[in-house]
Parts: structure tokens; sequence; C-alpha cells
């Protein structure tokens, strides 16, 4: 019994080419180097993909758990933008015992990659050993790591994105569906030959020059 659970829980981590293609969705991009579904909807669409620790492309990748269903993301910038940042931060500075429970939410979290490395393949990635995301361990620079982590870890694991997901309950709950018209699931998904444009979780504009803007000002002023 124990073992079919665990077999269940491994085989739900695997991503399969219908969860790329959603994903794909969900971001509105071709996504690369997800090497598992951490959590899902209940309807069984990803909530969050974990990308491998180093990309393809070989460049050290931080940021392991990626919010990526469109209701969640929106139900946290909306979050964000109540200042509620600087104020998880009046608490950290002044709560001791959150402090420490934020602290070892960073060890669990790379624990977590450690792990998703070892099981992907990857192995260990020494140029961002010590560095987790979001601001952990002492700030909070983004609550969507947070509550990507979260979801990822389950509860317990990290005080403030337990926190986040409370107070975006209004807009999102675990035990529900908020998948139907949340993305545009019809003709073809963003096309996975675009993806070496730039790796996700970085804007793709990274390394692109900037857009020139032609005006009469510009062209007749002066060199
Ligand atoms: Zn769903």
């Amino acid at each position: 019994m124990e073992n079919n659970t665990a077999a269940a829980r491994e085989n739900s981590r695997q991503p399969s080419a219908h969860d790329l293609d959603v994903l794909s969705r969900q971001l509105g991009r071709p996504v690369r180097d997800v090497v598992e579904i951490p959590a899902r909807c209940v309807c069984g669409n990803p909530l969050v993909a974990a990308t491998a620790p180093r990309l393809g492309n070989g460049t050290p990748f931080p940021t392991t758990f990626y919010l990526t269903h469109p209701v969640i993301t929106s139900a946290v910038s909306r979050l964000e933008a109540t200042g509620v940042m600087n104020e998880m931060n009046g608490q950290l500075a002044e709560d001791d015992q959150l402090s420490a429970a934020y602290r070892s939410a960073h060890e669990a979290y790379l624990a977590a990659r450690d792990a998703i490395g070892e099981r992907s393949g990857i192995g260990a990635v020494p140029e961002i050993a010590g560095v987790s995301a979001g601001g952990m361990p002492t700030r909070v620079k983004c609550l969507h790591v947070l509550v990507g982590h979260s979801l990822a870890a389950g509860p317990g694991v990290n005080p403030l994105g337990d926190e986040a997901l409370v107070r975006i309950r209004e807009w999102w709950t675990a035990d529900r569906c908020y998948c139907d018209g949340a993305w545009d699931s019809t003709g073809e998904a963003p096309s996975k030959d675009l993806s070496r444009h730039g790796p996700q979780g970085l804007p793709g504009i990274v390394g692109r020059p900037a857009p020139v803007r032609k005006s009469a000002t510009a062209t007749e002023a002066p060199e």
C-alpha cells in the first residue's frame, strides 16, 4: 500500500507531454528544463513547475519552483499589490520564531532542489549552493516564489508562503479547480522551437537588442 502511494507520487511528479503543453499555454510561452510537476490542481493540471537547477545550456538556475497557474499567479500579484511584503518583512524583523521558521524554509528549499537535481541526473550545482529564492532566508522579495514553494512542499514548511495562501483564499483554494477558461486551450501551444530564446523564469527579452523607436525628432537629433 505504502509502495503504491510512493509510486503514484513518483508518477504524478513526472511531466507528461500533455503537462508540458498545458504549462506552455498557462505561461503563454514555451517551457524548457522542467523536470517535475511538484503540485497539481485537483483536476490534475500543473500548478507549479520544477525547473532543473542547471539549464540545458549550462546556466545554474536557483529558482526551482515556478508558479504556472494563471489564477494563482494573478491572485498572488493582487496580494503583493496590497503591500503585504513590507508587512511580512516587518514581522521577520520582530518575530524570532518566525524568522527561524523562515530560515528553515530556506534550508528545505535547498534540500528539495538538491533532491530534484539528483532525481533528474543533474547532480550538485556548486554555483548556487546556499542560494535559494524569493528573498529567503532573511527577506521577502517575491510571494510567487514562496507560494510556489508552499504548494510544492505542502503546508508547514514555508510559513510565509502558507500565510500568502491563506490570504488569497478569496481567489484560489486548493480544493477547487479553477482551470476552466484560465488559459487558451485552443489551437497550437506556444512553439517549442522558440524555447532557445529564453530560459523559463527569465524574461524573453533578455539578450535581445532594445526595440528601435523611430520618430521625427530622433532622425533630426545630432549623433
Ligand atoms: Zn484544474
